[in-house]
């Protein structure tokens, strides 16, 4: 009687898809636990990152490292001369330094639950993962944009009239900026493609550069822009640095800055997805 070897049942993949997901949870607690020291993270941004990180190793340790690669790069450009920064946009910017656990779903969501999608039979694998790597690529190319536009994009000027504003101003675009924003969508682009994760490098760049142009374009258009009587500046917090409470000065009032934040991703993602898809 020949012996047929039996495909792998359901019990053991689960099996296996558990042990996966308990490694990804303590490696995921202990990068989180390391940002949090370093002030990268804040409690509830540690939190959410650790769900994200878990999400990305249960897709693959390939989309775990993915994960990690634009957590760390991101988090230097993000620490590159702080001091500089934060002079340099007086008070304007939403937040600024830890990331909270709204600011880590808004970058790391759709990416998370995109990575999650690869796992589904009966999704496209070359459609989902291409979504996945724009999403992250998106995120990236939007802080990349931000944080080395600030430090040395000089006079940024908004669009759409071009006419120069503060350092850190929503929807206001550099040259320095925009080299970071394309930078930052390649990287992630080749770092996905080395990783095996997506044949589409080309699309995942395109895709992440669309992202963060959405970005900018609902940054300067929509997004809540407030002032602070106290001092006679626009920001975008809701408190400003003076202590005084601030007023709404345009936009519509739900597109903060971590809701431009996810549109960027969602738009990355979806770019991929349909580019990916035509392709
Ligand atoms: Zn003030």
């Amino acid at each position: 009687m020949a012996v047929v070897p039996a495909p792998p049942t359901l019990d053991v993949l689960m099996t296996a898809l558990t042990a996966r997901a308990a490694a990804g949870l303590l490696v995921a607690i202990a990068i989180a636990l390391a940002a949090r020291r370093a002030g990268s993270l804040s409690g509830s941004g540690a939190l959410a990152a650790v769900v994200v990180g878990t999400a990305a190793v249960v897709a693959g340790w390939g989309w775990g490292a993915l994960l990690v690669l634009y957590f760390v790069t991101a988090s230097a450009v993000s620490h590159l001369g702080a001091a500089d920064k934060e002079r340099r946009m007086s008070g304007i910017v939403a937040k600024g330094g830890a990331r909270d656990v709204v600011q880590v779903l808004a970058n790391g969501g759709v990416f998370a639950l995109c990575a999650l999608g690869t796992r589904c039979e009966w999704v496209d694998q070359h459609v989902i993962a291409a979504a996945a790597a724009g999403a992250l690529a998106a995120a990236a190319a939007d802080t990349w944009a931000t944080e080395l536009g600030v430090l040395f994009g000089g006079t940024p000027r908004a669009v759409p009239g071009l006419h120069p504003v503060p350092p850190g101003t929503s929807g206001a675009v550099s040259m320095v900026g925009t080299a970071g924003m394309i930078a930052g969508a390649l990287g992630i682009a080749v770092a996905a493609r080395a990783l095996s994760l997506t044949e589409a490098m080309g699309v995942v760049a395109i895709a992440g550069c669309t992202g963060a142009v959405a970005d900018t374009l609902v940054g300067a258009v929509l997004q809540e822009r407030r002032w602070c009587d106290a001092c006679n500046l626009a920001t975008e917090r809701r408190i400003h640095d003076c202590g005084a409470p601030t007023r709404r000065a345009g936009g519509v009032t739900v597109l903060d800055n971590d809701a431009v934040n996810l549109l960027a991703t969602l738009v990355g993602g979806a770019t991929a997805l349909l580019l990916a898809f035509a392709l």
